[in-house]
């Protein structure tokens, strides 16, 4: 018995004499844990792509021993819906997403995406990546792929059911869901109930729908009916993406909104948004006209008075004339010695008589109605944005969140906004082991400073990098450091919980 004893302590002052050892040790942060409670001074021990330890890591020692002198220590951000995929396989490091903290990505917005996905999936990890990145299924996708001649009707049974079949070979590939983009071509023609069929599939895959409502603007309130259906009847999550009151006579009703989408919670459908930090957009210029009544002027005149006004309306890509890149419409105008009204039917009418391409950025939200939105306990953030576009949500939405709507205005607090760029949006899209700060979680995280992190980005120059973010791990491994990728690639294709 007294032996035994001995040993025991023996073994006992052994164990206490070494040290426990990590392959990094961030020390001295303030740790953002990503739920959305108090920050708490400590130290984080990473092993391989794993959180091994959150704590008190003094008496430990790592080959990799970080000081991170008091800065935040957050969640990689999780960008809910992004482009970020565009030019990715060209600019693997991705500074785009690692220089403003985004360690995730979600691509095939918009009812667009990369069909069929097993193969994208592969590419990417063929290809390697800075980040992680998961996708939905478009539906424009395969409704591009099954209508042959004229797609402004509604599809055939048979076109349905060749679309549910490439969704089940999607889902079975780790799809999150289905993504729709109602307001854009071809998505714009589809019948609800063609929506809904195909949302079953994605439902009975324990998948989930994110959706560019039907309008954001005139039909705004039916589209958000329609969100809300889905969800009732397919009783799967469904999120409005990139939430927005994108008129002047619906500004200032998003009281209404959130009342509604309470509502909607309150009736046991799993409603969540999320929602990018600036008030205007980018898209084209042929989604303003939901009719495509490109050559009506009543339309046009409508449009610039209501939602996107002239001088606020800049080309972000034009390809007849590459020359209005950067313009507003009122200086294009000018130059063409017409009116703005005329000026949009025209630049509409040349892109498709050459079937060129245009993007534009539109100025048609109120500052008020965004803060309110992001304020709902159920938006997280996203960025809408990549790393070639025009809008310096690319590179700036979530530093513009830490640097406008927590510091300089306190819409949220740090720990709030941070848990709507972490765990919440994890949960908004059934992602396990990731978007938290805890043992056994993926390392995904970013360092910062709070009181210096901004974006710089602007619309005239999109990509100019953010400030403040110190370093930015991805499954365990740097990719970012002190303004510079360190051209690793350790991002993984993240496919859905089945
Ligand atoms: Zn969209």
């Amino acid at each position: 018995m007294k032996k035994t004893i001995l040993i025991l302590l023996l073994a006992g002052s052994v164990l206490s004499c070494q040290k426990q050892k990590f392959e990094t040790i961030i020390r001295n942060a303030v740790i953002y844990d990503g739920s959305g409670k108090a920050s708490f001074t400590g130290d984080v021990g990473i092993n391989a792509d794993t959180i091994a330890y959150v704590g008190d890591l003094s008496k430990a020692i790592a080959t990799n021993d970080i000081d991170a002198k008091g800065m935040a220590l957050a969640p990689g951000f999780i960008d809910t819906h992004s482009h970020h995929d565009w030019g990715m396989f060209e600019i693997r490091d991705m500074p785009s997403c690692v220089s403003q903290g985004i360690t995730t990505i979600v691509v095939g917005q918009d009812g667009g995406s990369n069909f069929p996905l097993s193969d994208f999936y592969k590419k990417v990890e063929e290809a390697t990546v800075a980040v992680n990145v998961a996708s939905y299924t478009g539906h424009n996708t395969l409704r591009d792929s099954v209508i042959v001649g004229d797609y402004k009707r509604f599809c055939t049974p048979e076109e349905i059911e060749g679309m549910k079949g490439m969704l089940k070979q999607d889902m079975e590939a780790g799809s999150l869901g289905l993504s729709t983009g109602l307001e854009y071509d071809p998505g714009i023609f589809s019948h609800p109930d063609e929506v809904i069929d195909l949302a079953k599939v994605a439902a009975t895959s324990n998948g989930r729908y994110i959706s560019h409502i039907r309008s954001e603007d005139r039909y705004f309130w039916k589209a958000l009916d329609e969100i809300i259906n889905i969800g009732a009847v397919t009783k799967m999550p469904v999120q409005i993406a990139h939430t927005k009151l994108a008129m002047k006579s619906i500004w200032g009703q998003s009281g209404r909104l959130i009342k509604k989408m309470d509502s909607a919670r309150a009736a046991g459908i799993n409603l969540t948004a999320d929602i990018y930090p600036y008030a205007y957009w980018q898209s084209t210029m042929t989604v303003l006209f939901p009719n495509r009544d490109f050559k009506n002027r009543k339309t046009a005149e409508f449009i610039l008075n209501e939602i996107a006004p002239s001088d606020g309306l800049l080309i972000g890509r034009y390809s007849p004339d590459t020359s209005y890149v950067g313009k507003t419409l009122t200086e294009i105008a000018a130059l063409r010695k017409t009116d703005p009204p005329k000026t949009l039917m025209d630049l509409i009418a040349e892109v498709e008589s050459k079937k060129g391409d245009e993007s534009i950025i539109a100025t048609s939200m109120e500052e008020k109605d965004i803060a309110e939105i992001m304020k709902w306990p159920y938006t997280n953030i996203c960025s809408d944005g990549s790393g070639v576009g025009r809008h310096p949500r690319g590179y700036g939405a979530f530093t513009k969140i830490l640097r406008q709507y927590v510091r300089e205005e306190k819409v949220l607090t740090l720990e709030d906004g941070i848990r709507r760029m972490t765990s919440l949006s994890a949960d908004n899209l059934g992602m396990e082991k990731r978007g938290r700060i805890e043992t056994g979680n993926y390392a995904d995280l970013v360092l910062f400073d709070p009181a210096t992190v901004a974006d710089r980005a602007t619309p005239k120059k999109p990509q100019l990098q953010s400030v403040g973010i110190e370093k930015v791990w991805v499954n365990g491994v740097e990719v970012f450091v002190q303004g510079e990728t360190t051209k690793k690639y350790p991002g993984r294709v993240i496919r859905r919980n089945k």
